[in-house]
């Protein structure tokens, strides 16, 4: 009975304004980013709606139509002017206000992941089984993006700020697809800063790296068979996945700690008494460094190769993407930290933290971990920020373009994991609600100092060149392919 009130509590906070969260405004405040933060609050309904919209929605990558024109709407109703479809994506999107120099650009991620649908309910309760749900947090993401796309744009009419801010729609990052196809389309090519955020269990400057990945599909053709009758005019498409991830699995042994591989076989046969004539195995090969993985990756096309000529079939890989891991920019971290600082944490009230408790229970229950808090609320140091994601995102091939900085917002109960039921409850609540609307004040005011302060701009443009010494961006996908239409 308690779940279901707090669970109802939470899912009513759509309909009802909760109190938004911003602390005391910090005497620092430049008057654009009071303008700002003014702007957030005051359609922090509005946002809210996006959010729960596109939680309902739950559109997998590629996918995410409802959810792309819904931001394109609020964007053009707000004045800036949008090109829906570039870049060979139909839910990608590019969306500009002002003009001139400089550019600063923010990201939005709005896609779901599959088979994670739940309902704002702290218990495992599907709204449909076997739906897409948004377990990274990606509906706020969006949302988040969007609020600050629009405070910006408030603040730079009232303050007759020079400028363009745009805001990128970027579909497909849980296959990091649409940012990397739209870098190599040129869309990112005359922006000076990008910023971003993501929803999270914690609070803090993205100051740590990530993986880089290709992704890709390993398909085998032989020959079909009666698998008793006549097994000899058979060649096993099967077989060859099998020997090709024998392979791999001896390979683990010999790549540094860093390396993460790993494959889902998407086709396998049919049935057992049919030899099956086609087969696919699709991997994601990691690293910390892109020459890495294109060192790992060079090494599991061989073990196809090889796999190919022990089962007498014939293989095509299909390079679905290739991403690169996130360039850490100093001097952009330290301004999201202390705008971070400025804006103040949001507060969590009894039930929230209620319904995080309940969130983390089954995680007690199981796996015997602790959690010593029901929701994160320490803004992270610098320093503490700096541990780099095991997992990857196309934010990096931004970074390895544009001096690009981002943030952390707590929107999920402690130490949740992710692409998790538990985050797909939070994100769609009041508690993703509040890291949301946090998040989306925190960028504006750092994209209106980046637009105030040029030396900002040329302190992070300095260091991003330093860390670019020696690196060239180097793409694995072949050139001139276009995005996939699907990605599975
Ligand atoms: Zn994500």
């Amino acid at each position: 009975m308690r779940c279901c009130l707090i669970a109802g509590m939470l899912t009513a906070s759509f309909a009802v304004c909760l109190p938004g969260a911003a602390a005391a405004a910090d005497p620092d405040l430049s008057a654009a980013g009071s303008t700002a933060i003014a702007d957030v609050d005051q359609r922090s309904d509005e946002l809210k709606a996006v959010n729960h919209a596109i939680w309902e929605f739950a559109e997998v990558g590629l996918e995410e139509h409802q959810s792309s024109r819904l931001l394109v709407s609020k964007l053009r109703e707000n004045g800036f002017e949008v090109t829906s479809g570039v870049s060979d994506m139909p839910t990608a999107f590019v969306a500009s206000y002002g003009s001139g120099k400089p550019v600063i650009g923010i990201l939005a991620e709005y896609d779901a992941l599959p088979g994670m649908s739940q309902k704002v309910d702290p218990e495992r309760s599907p709204v449909t089984e076997g739906a897409p749900g948004h377990a990274c947090g990606h509906s706020g993401l969006g949302t988040g993006a969007l609020g600050a796309a629009l405070a910006v744009k408030a603040a730079m009419d009232r303050h007759e700020i020079k400028g363009t801010i745009r805001l990128y729609g970027t579909p497909a990052e849980e296959t990091v697809i649409g940012k990397i196809y739209m870098l190599l389309d040129g869309q990112f090519d005359d922006l000076d800063i990008c910023l971003h955020w993501h929803p999270a269990t914690k609070t803090g400057p993205w100051a740590g790296s990530s993986k880089a990945v290709v992704s890709a599909k390993f398909t085998f053709n032989g020959v079909s068979a009666h698998a008793a009758g006549n097994p000899e005019k058979g060649r096993s498409a099967l077989d060859a996945v099998e020997l090709m991830n024998l392979g791999v699995n001896f390979m683990r042994e010999h790549v540094k700690e860093d390396a993460r591989i790993h494959y889902v076989i998407t086709e396998g046969g049919g049935a057992p008494n049919v030899v099956p004539a086609t087969a696919t195995v699709w991997y994601f090969v990691r690293a910390d460094k892109h020459e890495d993985v294109e060192y790992y990756f060079e090494w599991v096309n061989d073990i196809a190769k090889g796999a190919a000529q022990m089962t007498r079939t014939k293989l095509k890989v299909q390079i679905d993407t290739d991403c690169h891991e996130l360039i850490v920019n100093d001097p952009l971290s330290e301004l999201l930290h202390q705008n971070l600082v400025k804006v103040g944490m949001p507060t969590f009230d009894e039930s929230e933290l209620a319904f995080a408790r309940r969130i983390q229970q089954p995680l007690i229950e199981e796996f015997g971990a602790e959690f010593p808090e029901a929701i994160s609320t320490a803004i992270l140091p610098l320093q503490e920020s700096r541990t780099a994601s095991k997992g990857s995102t196309d934010v990096g091939d931004i970074s390895w373009y544009v001096p690009t900085g981002g943030i952390r917002t707590t929107c999920m109960a402690a130490e949740s994991p992710g692409h998790s039921w538990q985050n797909v409850a939070c994100i769609g609540s009041s508690i993703g609600e509040k890291g949301t609307i946090y998040a989306a004040k925190v960028l504006a005011i750092s994209a209106l100092d980046l637009f105030q302060k040029p030396d900002l701009i040329k302190a992070a443009r300095a260091e991003w060149t330093e860390q670019m010494k020696g690196r060239k961006y180097t793409s694995l996908i072949p050139k001139g392919q276009k995005p996939p239409v699907r990605i599975r």
